[in-house]
């Protein structure tokens, strides 16, 4: 079989590849080992977002109820909750795959090994193209201790058929801290056990609304503890023995790199395949994107943009990847956002939700706005927690990644009231032009 293109792995990065190459006339070839959709859809944001989303709203029916003296009497149907989450995971992915074909893609279903600069090979079969893509993504990495084997990855913890009792999380990271808090709130006893501090990379204010929600929740959480083994049910660490009924481990991912590509030279390190700029590996023609690369963040977003930058490249173009302005969105409740370098501030100004007008009519909780600026005064850095947060730091993204100032932020004009006043506000408050009467 003959293709322009081969792009092996059909998740985000894959997927967006090919329906990309395929609508300007490229041949391309898919091959999927498992589900089209790959992480995002199939273990990912979409069934851990869907768990949030439903396990927030029934924790904010029951608060609500108690706020207001109403008595509200909610109940989780286990076995609709879950397929819900499974019919939407399947319709996405089914719906990938329809795309894929309809912009003349062909899905080859099976493992691809590298053979050659323009061959792969799946379950024998040879396939040459032009052009490769490698799209394969990553896969956890289970902590190397005794008795792992009796716990779920994260990405099986998201598609878990029943809630469970309690659960040890093993891992007080992004995925750690939302799996925690979302089975916290569907009833189950949690407990995180965490090596550093939770979320470590926020600024403490961001992390002391966070862990005070956490202990609003229920969730129980261990810091500084080293998981020795695993007994059955019963994790063993340095602070004592803690038991569960279901044990996660989300203790970061790593490449999952295909057979051969180091064979025919394609140079990697632990973190993943190297790319230069234009995301091509150390082979000419062969080009990597998405989880798989040697980066800093695995995330969906930045998975699509190096699609179409790759894609470009192939039909001709000469784009280069900017790395600048990434948001990333941690989907506790609340919600954090957070994107851009923290090592390059210089100043923070901070704004917080109880003087934004919005926030006060909506009766939200704690929260506030952080920008970082550099000594000229660029904005560099944002960290956001609240409602809307996964909103509000698209903006700030865009702010970064257009190198603007804080003084065009404090004399842009945003509508009111609206949320993203918290951002308006604290650029204002930079040079003292903001009136809020209620800080
Ligand atoms: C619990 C969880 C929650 C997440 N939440 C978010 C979120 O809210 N927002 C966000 O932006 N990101 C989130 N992510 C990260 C996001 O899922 C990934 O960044 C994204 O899926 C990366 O896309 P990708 O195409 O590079 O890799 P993947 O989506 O992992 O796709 C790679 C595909 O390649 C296939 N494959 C691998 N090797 C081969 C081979 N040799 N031959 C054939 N096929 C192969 C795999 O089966 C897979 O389908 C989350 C991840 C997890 C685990």
């Amino acid at each position: 079989m003959d293709f322009d293109v081969a792009v092996i792995g059909g998740g985000t990065a894959g997927y967006a590849s090919s329906v990309i190459l395929g609508r300007r006339g490229k041949r391309v070839a898919v091959i999927e080992k498992e589900n089209i959709g790959g992480t995002c859809v199939n273990y990912g944001c979409v069934p851990s977002i869907f768990l949030s989303e439903l396990s927030f709203l029934y924790s904010r029916i029951k608060e609500i109820g108690n706020y207001k003296g109403i008595n509200i009497s909610v109940s989780i149907d286990g076995s609709s909750f879950f397929n819900k989450r499974d019919e939407i995971v399947n319709y996405l992915s089914s719906a990938g795959e329809n795309l894929i074909r309809s912009s003349g893609g062909e899905i080859i279903k099976g493992e691809a090994e590298i053979l050659g600069k323009n061959e792969v090979v799946i379950n024998g079969e040879k396939v040459t193209a032009k052009n490769i893509i490698i799209a394969s993504g990553s896969k956890p990495n289970p902590p190397q201790i005794e008795g792992i084997e009796n716990a779920v990855s994260e990405d099986e913890a998201v598609r878990i058929k029943k809630i469970p009792s309690s659960i040890i999380v093993i891992g007080g990271g992004v995925a750690g801290t939302e799996i925690a808090q979302i089975f916290a709130k569907l009833g189950s006893e949690v407990t995180i056990l965490s090596r550093g501090k939770v979320l470590k990379e926020l600024e403490e204010d961001t992390r002391k609304i966070i862990l005070e929600a956490l202990e609003f929740d229920g969730v129980n959480v261990i810091e500084g503890v080293v998981p020795e083994k695993i007994k059955e049910n019963k994790v063993v660490s340095s602070k004592g023995e803690h038991e569960g009924e279901v044990i996660v481990y989300a203790t970061g991912r790593v490449p999952s790199i295909p057979k051969g590509a180091s064979m025919i030279g394609i140079e990697s390190t632990r973190n993943g395949i190297i790319v230069n700029n234009k995301l091509e590996t150390s082979i000419k023609g062969i080009y990597a994107v998405g989880d798989v690369i040697d980066k800093e963040k695995r995330v969906a977003h930045l998975a699509y943009i190096e699609a179409i930058i790759a894609s470009l490249n192939i039909l001709g173009s000469c784009e280069e990847m900017d790395y600048e302005g990434v948001p990333q969105v941690i989907y506790t409740d609340p919600e954090i956002g957070v994107v851009g370098d923290k090592r390059k501030v210089e100043k923070y100004v901070k704004f917080p939700y109880t003087a934004n007008t919005r926030a006060i009519i909506r009766g939200l909780r704690d929260g506030f706005s952080l920008i970082g600026i550099d000594k000229n005064g660029t904005i560099v850095y944002s960290e956001i927690i609240g409602d809307n947060a996964e909103e509000l730091v698209n903006l700030m993204a865009l702010a970064i990644r257009k190198r603007l100032t804080i003084r065009d932020l404090a004399f842009s004009i945003f509508a009111h009231p609206s949320l993203s006043e918290v951002m308006l506000n604290a650029a204002r408050d930079h040079f003292d032009l903001d009136v809020d009467i209620y800080k």
